[in-house]
């Protein structure tokens, strides 16, 4: 056995599943804007199913594509990992994969409002029920369990309320249940949280926001933990029992430790069809490369604009688990040793009125509802979603997503913004 130290978590940013191209020796990962590539023989055309995870010369998955998705994987600490369209596309292809009509995800109700919606309502027509539970109250989610719950849904920090998730207590009530824990980990990234060290199975991500980080593409990834037995009790039949579409394969039984990825790749992302395009793949990795210097100069700039914020007169509050006296600051130091990351909110006096004219009174930040740009972004949630409010916000509700710059700028224009709001 080599007792070699593995890479760093700098050094897989920008090296994981990349090497200089063989026919041209380009260094950076080329975009391969390419849909189709020759079969060598007939024989592997018919082997296509089991290569591609991890080959890049295979003709399933576009290269591109292929090193987004081992260096998402090795940055996780998963066994495979599926790039796709957006982060929606990668909740719709797990729910997919683990779920036939009837049965149930429980879902933290203080998540941000895309799954809400999705599980809510869009998934409804395809026969899959949400069942909520509160992310501070681990019982809630032992209490939802029932035969027809498929997965257990939460994020590692939940935007937009600053909430820091007990991800091991919640893998302990997803074991009992029989059950994987999907963790959404788009707001800590793999830098800040690695959720399968804490008993996570499968973690999803948005990678529009900061694993890209700079604003310009859209996509998603799905990462297999390798760990869940899918052939315990018959519950997820998608991968313990024969397929009909691959002539009676059981993807568990052929893939062990990496089946789910393929159970994702095969049965959701090339049925539904949500692919990610090589030039938007090329773009997130690039952005991946500086992940460990972007998040932290994130989570350091957010914590000073917190402190500041918590110092303010106009402000009454300021939810950020990295101020020592927020309630998941305890949280925090447990799974976001290296910094709570770049989104945190704060309420202002005068409510409802006065975060409307905050949001209006900006110069740097820029008012938009996306984050994790290099940028600073505001919104209040309120007024941009009317009646459509998570349950995590208020009407007085400001969140920011704190960008790159300097932080003497990023706090001045929001003491200029504050004052003009007053
Ligand atoms: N996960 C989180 C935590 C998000 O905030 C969002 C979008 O706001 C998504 C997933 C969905 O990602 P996408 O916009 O890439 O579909």
């Amino acid at each position: 056995m080599s007792d070699e130290k593995p890479p760093g978590f700098a050094t897989l940013s920008i090296h994981a599943g990349a090497q200089p191209d063989p026919a041209t020796k380009a260094r950076a990962t080329p975009i391969h804007q390419t849909t189709s590539f020759a079969l060598d023989d007939v024989e592997q055309s018919a082997s296509v199913l089991t290569k591609g995870f991890g080959e890049i010369e295979t003709p399933v998955v576009n290269p591109t594509q292929a090193v987004l998705e081992e260096r998402i994987a090795a940055l996780e600490g998963g066994t495979a990992a599926v790039a796709v369209a957006s982060g929606h596309a990668a909740q719709m292809i797990v729910f997919h994969t683990l779920c036939p009509p009837g049965d149930e995800v429980i879902a933290a109700t203080k998540l941000y409002g895309g799954p809400i919606n999705q599980l809510g309502h869009s998934c409804k027509k395809f026969g899959w029920n949400l069942v909520g539970a509160d992310t501070d109250d681990v019982a809630t989610f032992e209490a939802a369990v029932s035969p027809r719950t498929k997965a257990i849904f939460v994020e590692s920090i939940a935007n937009p309320g600053g909430i820091v998730t007990d991800i091991a207590a919640l893998a302990g009530v997803a074991r009992r249940a029989g059950v994987p824990l999907i963790l959404d980990n788009t707001l800590a990234t793999p830098y800040l949280c690695r959720p399968l060290e804490h008993g996570a199975d499968i973690v999803v991500h948005s990678l529009t926001k900061f694993i890209g980080g700079h604003g310009n593409s859209m996509g998603g990834a799905i990462v297999d933990g390798g760990t869940f037995n899918w052939s315990r009790d018959g519950r997820f039949p998608m991968l313990s029992e024969p397929r009909p579409e691959y002539h009676g394969l059981k993807l568990h039984e052929t893939f062990g430790n990496f089946a789910f990825a393929v159970a994702c790749r095969v049965l959701g992302l090339h049925e539904l069809g949500p692919a990610i395009s090589p030039f938007n793949a090329f773009l997130i990795l690039t952005g991946m490369e500086t992940l460990p210097l972007r998040m932290q100069r994130h989570s350091d700039n957010a914590l000073a604009v917190a402190e500041w914020l918590s110092d303010h007169d106009e402000v009454t509050w300021v939810s950020y688990a990295g101020l020592p006296g927020d309630r998941y600051h305890n949280l925090a130091k447990r799974y976001l040793p290296r910094g709570a990351g770049a989104v945190l909110t704060f309420s202002v006096r005068g409510g409802y009125e006065a975060g409307v004219r905050l949001v209006e009174s900006t110069d740097l930040f820029s008012h938009l509802i996306e984050i994790g740009d290099t940028r600073s972004s505001i919104v209040h949630p309120a007024s941009t979603r009317p009646g459509r409010q998570s349950a995590a916000t208020g009407p007085d509700v400001i969140r920011l997503s704190v960008g790159l710059e300097d932080v003497e700028d990023i706090i001045a224009d929001l003491d200029r913004a504050l004052a003009r709001a007053a």
